[in-house]
């Protein structure tokens, strides 16, 4: 166990739906502090960056042009286990996957418009934080 950061998006339909309070409080309730945030309606250029790699897979086209399609809300998460736990309470993919109580069963239309985005490791983190928050970005919690 250890004390690690990970980048969370709450995608277009999450932010159409008014879903940015209840899907951060359901961090905050599971003990992770937010650290960064950032409201923002990404470029094509961005979208297809971030998503880089899965730039061969079919859905890719769609996936960059549902990420453009309204604005994000970007965030990064700090605590115990920070990626692992951010990646429960958002559920599986595919929201017919999802177990009961994630915010993709709860919320997600589709496998591909589900509302969040997580980071999957350790590096993909330390490199999708570097992509939106640079490396002074973050505001440290000091109390
Ligand atoms: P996750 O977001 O759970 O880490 P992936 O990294 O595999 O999932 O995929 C990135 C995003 O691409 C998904 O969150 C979803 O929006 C979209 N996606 C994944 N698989 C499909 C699919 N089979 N069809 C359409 N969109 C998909
Ligand atoms: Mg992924």
């Amino acid at each position: 166990m250890s004390v690690e950061q990970t980048l969370s998006i709450i995608k277009p339909d999450g932010v159409e739906k008014n879903l940015i309070g209840e899907i951060c409080r359901r961090f905050e309730n599971a003990g992770l502090q937010i650290v960064a945030a950032r409201m923002m309606h990404l470029s094509k250029e961005q979208a297809e960056g971030f998503y880089e790699v899965h730039k061969e897979r079919p859905f890719y086209a769609d996936l960059v042009s549902y990420m453009t399609s309204g604005p994000v809300f970007v965030q990064v998460l700090e605590g115990e286990s920070a990626i692992g736990k951010n990646r429960e309470i958002m559920g599986a993919t595919n929201p017919a996957d999802a177990d009961a109580g994630t915010i993709r069963k709860d919320f997600a239309a589709s496998i591909e418009e589900n509302v969040v985005h997580g980071s999957d490791g350790p590096e993909t983190a330390a490199q999708e934080i570097a992509f939106f928050f640079g490396d002074d970005g973050l505001c440290p919690r000091t109390r």
